[in-house]
């Protein structure tokens, strides 16, 4: 087994405590064999597993490290709040601060509530959009990520029917299935909830489709239904004004979390002056949701983005490996698909159904110290340098020569 020492005895010990041993996304039994499963540090663009193996990470806690982990000014900021109280009998300061901070930010936001996950913003924003229209249908595009729990789960174990009864499915990027699907909601659509771009897992990315965002803009409004944008895995990696501000199409609503508070756990739902009564009439709560510790790190993470540009550092850094391997599988006559926007990469294999190229391409990485992965697109942080990416494709000209002499 490639399962070395520690990580193979707490995965024994987890089994006996823990379901599964490890539950959700993070469950390891969807790589490789040979990915650790317990990590025991992370500095920077790198990462220890517990048996004290460095990684070149690529994933960055699926999202959520943005500048690097353990970014000094982030923990600083964090650390000085912790000394003050982080759970109090309400929120600090700092929650003031933040959504003056976001709504100075993100162009459509006239105001901005806090939670702890992207499900919880993703799944106050239907809410929301259900409390101020009277109306119960949300369109959403089918295979996209929405959160874990019954009316958005990828997966049906313990979903009812009942659950999505009000769902209506379309495809990403696809105008019909929009306005067939508005149609069929009729005068009972609530909202129509777009990804910022087509990430569905192990697919190949698309980026949104100006016309189809602007006419999910257009059928929300000639349907008073709210515009819902999930912001949750794209938010601050590709501009720090919200995912489709590029492209000139506003959302009502939008859900972020991941990367506003470089790991601390912190999530964000934004509205326009439209949503405002709403979001005000909301129960929305959860015990933890004022933390204040967060809401300091989210402050220093966005000071620590916008001075150095940090969307514009990992699209360059993404660029220049997105280039490098194009080159390298060409001159190993492997043939893969790089796709999505540069700050989050998707490599796949051609001629892969079963990921087995891909699988063993990230296998081969990993012992070689670079952490990818084979299905879900990647991450890069404002703390990923050009050396770091040259080291990278260093490891990955050796991964493309093992897949090369298999074919
Ligand atoms: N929406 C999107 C687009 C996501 O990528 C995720 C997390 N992968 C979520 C919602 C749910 O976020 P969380 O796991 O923090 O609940």
């Amino acid at each position: 087994s490639r399962i070395a020492g520690l990580d193979r005895s707490l995965r024994q010990r987890a089994l006996k405590v823990v379901p599964g041993g490890m539950y959700g996304h993070m469950r390891v039994a969807g790589l490789p064999e040979g990915y650790p499963q317990f990590f025991a540090r992370g500095e920077g663009c790198y990462l220890w597993d517990v048996d004290g193996r460095k990684y070149l990470d690529f994933m960055c806690s699926w999202g959520p490290v943005v500048l690097g982990h353990r970014h000094p000014k982030v923990d600083e900021a964090a650390r000085r709040q912790m000394e003050q109280g982080d759970c109090l009998n309400g929120p600090s300061e700092r929650m003031v601060e933040l959504a003056e901070r976001l709504v100075g930010l993100v162009t459509h936001a006239d105001w901005a509530m806090f939670s702890k996950n992207g499900t919880d913003a993703t799944t106050t924003c239907v809410t929301l959009a259900r409390g101020a229209t009277g109306k119960r249908k949300i369109v959403l595009a089918s295979g996209a990520y929405h959160g874990a729990v019954p009316w958005c789960s990828p997966y049906p174990y313990g979903v009812t029917s009942e659950d999505r009864v009000h769902a209506i499915y379309i495809k990403y990027n696809d105008i019909a299935s929009l306005e067939a699907a508005v149609a069929q909601a009729g005068n009972d659509l609530a909202a129509i909830l777009v990804s910022a771009f087509r990430h569905d897992y192990g697919q190949h990315q698309e980026l949104p489709d100006p016309a189809f965002a602007r006419r999910a803009r257009s059928l929300a409004d000639a349907n008073d239904a709210a515009l819902i944008l999930d912001d949750v895995r794209a938010g601050f990696r590709l501009t720090l004004h919200g995912s489709w501000d590029p492209i000139g199409v506003q959302p009502d609503l939008s859900a972020w979390s991941k990367a506003i508070a470089n790991g601390y756990a912190l999530a964000a739902v934004m509205g326009n002056e439209r949503f405002r009564q709403a979001a005000s009439q909301l129960y929305a709560t959860g015990s933890f949701w004022c933390g204040a510790t967060s809401m300091a790190a989210a402050l220093a993470t966005i000071d620590v983005l916008e001075t150095a540009n940090g969307p514009e550092h990992m699209r360059l850094m993404g660029q220049r490996l997105r280039d490098g391997v194009a080159a390298q599988a060409a001159r190993h006559g492997v043939a893969i698909r790089q796709s999505g926007p540069a700050q989050m990469p998707s490599i796949l294999f051609e001629d892969d159904a079963d990921y087995a190229k891909g699988s063993r391409f990230v296998l081969e990485a990993l012992k070689r110290g670079v952490y990818l992965h084979p299905k879900h697109n990647m991450f890069l942080s404002l703390a990923h340098t050009a050396a770091d990416i040259d080291l990278a494709l260093s490891v990955t000209d050796e991964a493309f020569g093992v897949i090369a002499k298999l074919q």
